[in-house]
């Protein structure tokens, strides 16, 4: 209890840069906002209808902690049928979103002065979670010259006698690079040869564009790996907060623990509704209709950035990110960002919000309409040609 009293009060925990932005634009007038990381889809109607149907079919109590026993069937269920993997049903937890997956990691697995490796630049979370774990964050950098993956000289460079966790999320935020085969079992085998546990955050994992493929960390180190997964992004339910944990049963048991006194349980229709999600073909329609409209979304903004002067960019293969290097402006990401928002009325984040690596880089998510991204992209080029 006390270490989280003690956060707060000398305020270690950093407000989300993201955040913070985007409230600064909501109080001006024709912001076209292509900084936050959140579907603009309603969540498919089946899954509503589910969710109706189980409020008043009673689903209105407490749950067990771990969670609905049929929607961990139909979890383990999903790994079998879409990637051919075996999960036991102990082997998951269902959890408010991947933010409290990834956070029970942190807290099970990581003991004061531990040090976990995380990525640079990565998602935002992981590193104020190893502040509340008291953990050592130990970053890696994610270079573009390989394709923002981990090298694996330089991971194992890292690894003391201390490093007892790894951060990998693929399909990536911010980068929307993705993880061939090669590098996913590359980073398997040293976690299992230095006994360490990857943390796997797999939100994205249908967000996938031409021939890219997702690796389920699990598939490769059973034994070393928490899975933090959601339907914040698949299902475009983000403000229901569903996700879950597949670890190692022992894990699990820890996790449970903790769960139990700060979530109880997640919200039971929410659980319902979860179930539908994952077994009704209708939901998976909506999800691959998604990621078409994504993926010509991205194809857009990438054939326009690829015009522009000063930028240049890589093309993502997944989530629904871009992630230009502005160097060129010879602004720093920070400053780029506020004299677009100035400038053009754009809001996009500065890669440094992702670690110090995210220098000379912006991330663009493209979760808005086509309408909107174009106007977006007229404004940035037009500022652009005005420098
Ligand atoms: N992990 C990554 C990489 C994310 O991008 C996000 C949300 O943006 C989360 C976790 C948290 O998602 P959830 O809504 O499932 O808590």
């Amino acid at each position: 209890k006390r270490k989280y009293f003690m956060a707060h009060r000398i305020g270690v925990i950093q407000r989300s840069k993201i955040r913070e932005l985007f409230e600064r634009a909501s109080k001006m007038e024709n912001v076209i906002s292509l900084g936050i990381g959140e579907p603009d889809f309603d969540t498919p109607n089946n899954i509503k209808e589910a969710a109706k149907r189980a409020l008043d079919e009673g689903w209105t109590h407490y749950t067990p902690n771990a969670g609905i026993p049929e929607l961990r069937e139909a979890i383990a269920e999903y790994y079998k049928k879409f990637y051919g993997i075996d999960v036991e049903v102990d082997n998951v937890l269902v959890t408010a979103g991947a933010y409290e997956a990834t956070y029970l990691a942190f807290e099970t697995m990581l003991e004061q002065g531990d040090e976990v490796i995380i990525p640079d630049p990565a998602f935002v979370c992981y590193v104020e979670d190893a502040k509340l774990a008291e953990a050592k964050p130990i970053r890696l950098p994610l270079r573009e010259e390989n394709d923002f993956k981990p090298d694996i000289d330089e991971l194992l460079e890292r690894i003391t006698k201390r490093t007892r966790m790894i951060v990998i999320n693929y399909p990536n935020n911010p980068t929307g690079a993705v993880l061939d085969k090669e590098t996913a079992k590359a980073i398997a085998d040293v976690a299992e040869d230095y006994n360490i546990y990857i943390l796997s955050d797999e939100p994205y994992e249908h967000f996938l564009y031409d021939d890219a493929k997702h690796y389920p960390m699990i598939k490769f180190a059973p034994d070393n790996t928490i899975l933090a997964n959601s339907f914040s992004k698949t299902f475009a339910m983000t403000g229901w907060r569903l996700g879950f944990v597949i670890a190692p049963t022992q894990i699990i048991r820890e996790m449970i623990k903790l769960h139990a006194y700060i979530i109880g349980n997640v919200a039971s229709f929410v659980q319902v509704a979860g179930i539908e999600a994952l077994r009704s073909k209708e939901s998976w329609k909506a999800v691959e209709e998604m990621r078409k409209e994504y993926n010509e979304r991205r194809k857009l903004v990438l054939q326009r950035l690829r015009k522009m002067p000063y930028i240049k960019v890589r093309e993502p293969k997944g989530a629904f990110y871009v992630f230009p290097n502005i160097s060129e402006t010879e602004m720093s990401s920070e400053e780029f960002s506020e004299w677009l928002l100035e400038k053009a009325k754009v809001v996009v984040i500065p890669g440094t919000a992702f670690g110090e690596n995210g220098e000379g880089y912006v991330r663009i998510s493209y979760a808005t309409s086509r309408e909107k991204l174009i106007e977006a992209m007229d404004r940035i080029e037009k500022a652009l040609e005005e420098i």
